[in-house]
Order: structure tokens, then C-alpha cells, then sequence
């Protein structure tokens, strides 16, 4: 299996920028940022999207939650941010790695589009 492209980017194949890392995961800014800080948090374990995870992955989809927070407090965000999981195309997923969006800086809609 081909790596996905945010394990080329965390094995420095194509280029990025570990901005954080663990045991479990790492982040990345986000390329095409739709906030002021917009990070993402990637488990280094190749799971396609949250529909794919299995009960052994509870802990690891709690880190992923909570690694966010810690990355918000570090960026000062204020107790104030949004975290986000696409799940499948049509809910615009676009990369197949499971992925927290950590979005900050400025204020947020709801509905989301
Ligand atoms: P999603 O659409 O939820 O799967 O999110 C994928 C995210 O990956 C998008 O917000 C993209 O902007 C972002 N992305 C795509 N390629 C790269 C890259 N090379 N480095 C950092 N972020 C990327």
C-alpha cells in the first residue's frame, strides 16, 4: 500500500513541516489555510477516515482530540477554535488519512457550508 500523502509529508518525501509530534501522531499546517492558525493533527497509524476506525482505535481517536487542544492552547487561541473531521467525499473529505482540522483566529459560522 502507498503511503498517504500526509505520511510522504511526516517521512519528509515531499515537502512540509512537522510542527508537532508524539508517539502517536503529528501535525502540520495546513496548505491552503481557511484560518488564521489552521493545523492538522494526523495519527502516524494509516486510517482512511473515522467510518474506517475500530473500538482498538478509541484511544488513538481521543489522543487526536486532545493533542488538538493542547496545539490550541499553544497558538493562544483563547478557548475559542474549531475542530473539524471530514468524513468521506462527499462531506469533503479530500485526503484519505484520518485528520482533526484545528481552525482559530477568527470567528466561525454555523451551519458549516
Ligand atoms: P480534508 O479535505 O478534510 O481531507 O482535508 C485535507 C486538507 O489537507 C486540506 O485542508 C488541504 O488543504 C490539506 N493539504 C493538502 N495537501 C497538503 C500539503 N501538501 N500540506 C499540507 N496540507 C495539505
Amino acid at each position: 500500500m502507498t503511503d498517504s500523502l500526509f505520511s510522504q509529508i511526516y517521512k519528509g518525501q515531499i515537502p512540509g513541516k512537522v510542527i508537532y509530534e508524539d508517539e502517536h501522531c503529528f501535525a502540520i499546517n495546513d496548505i491552503n489555510p481557511q484560518a488564521p492558525v489552521h493545523i492538522l493533527i494526523i495519527p502516524k497509524k494509516e486510517v482512511a477516515k473515522v467510518s474506517d476506525a475500530s473500538f482498538e482505535e478509541i484511544p488513538l481517536l481521543g489522543h487526536l482530540i486532545y493533542i488538538s487542544k493542547k496545539l490550541a492552547d499553544l497558538n493562544k487561541l483563547s478557548n475559542n477554535y474549531r475542530l473539524v473531521i471530514n468524513n468521506g467525499a462527499e462531506a469533503g473529505q479530500s485526503v484519505f488519512h484520518i485528520h482533526v482540522h484545528l481552525l482559530g483566529g477568527r470567528s466561525f459560522n454555523w451551519p458549516p457550508g
